[in-house]
């Protein structure tokens, strides 16, 4: 028997890393869906196609193959053969990816890849709209929230980490208008799932929140008899 786990909640509240340390502890797959709209928004941006033509860009998402894999605990996105982990995190597609991902044809084109990909799979997936519109019968559904100012602080961190130099005030500015796009689109939008578990990761080491959402997670996969 498969099941899903569903992570949402917005940009920077440590989806992507309680996603691996879940995924690693329970040898599950995992699908960063976040990874798969900033692919459609760097193959739209390198090819000069306008981000108002809905039919290229639901075309772009039809053709494009995404392959996600966890290499050494980091993220690993090839697009089309080219390895573009650190391309779809640089400014350039981040400014623009809430845009493309409130297209309401480039969505129903998303979220049946993304069925398809788990179809058989024990996973867990990461994003905005899983336990509400992907997966609405999801087996746990986990939603994570933390305060825009550490959101910023974390993600200036990662991008040095990853070589992209980004400063707080314009991470913060991004983080608020993604959230405030990502909130109020009309298709699917970010929120919570009626069903979800709340947890909130402010003042959390990656570590720790990663330890504290396995254990909510893992208690609730015993108590189905999924684990
Ligand atoms: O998670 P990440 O910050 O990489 O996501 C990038 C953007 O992709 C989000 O700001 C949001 O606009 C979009 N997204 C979405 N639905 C998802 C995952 C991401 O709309 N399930």
């Amino acid at each position: 028997m498969s099941f899903i786990i569903a992570v949402d909640g917005g940009s920077g509240t440590g989806k992507g890393t309680v996603t691996r340390y879940i995924a690693d502890k329970l040898n599950l797959d995992t699908i960063d869906t976040g990874a798969l709209y900033r692919c459609v928004t760097l193959q739209a941006l390198n090819n000069n196609i306008s981000l108002e033509d809905k039919n290229k860009l639901k075309e772009i998402v039809a053709n494009m193959e995404v392959d996600l894999k966890i290499v050494n605990n980091k993220q690993v996105v090839i697009l089309n053969g080219g390895d573009v982990s650190i391309e779809i995190r640089t400014p350039r597609v981040t400014s623009k990816v809430s845009i493309v991902a409130s297209i309401p044809e480039v969505r129903y084109e998303m979220v049946k890849i993304q069925r398809k990909i788990a179809q058989g799979k024990n996973i867990i997936m990461e994003g905005r709209d899983i336990g509400t519109a992907v997966f609405p019968d999801a087996d746990v559904k986990v939603f994570l929230e933390c305060s825009a100012e550490e959101r910023a602080k974390r993600r200036v961190r990662q991008n040095a980490e990853n070589g992209i130099n980004t400063s707080y005030e314009d991470v913060l500015k991004s983080i608020k208008e993604r959230d405030n796009r990502d909130s109020t689109r009309e298709v699917n939008p970010l929120r919570k799932a009626d069903d979800a578990i709340v947890i909130k990761t402010d003042g959390f080491t990656a570590e720790e929140g990663g330890k504290a959402v396995y254990q909510v997670v893992k208690n609730e996969l015993e108590k189905k008899g999924l684990i």
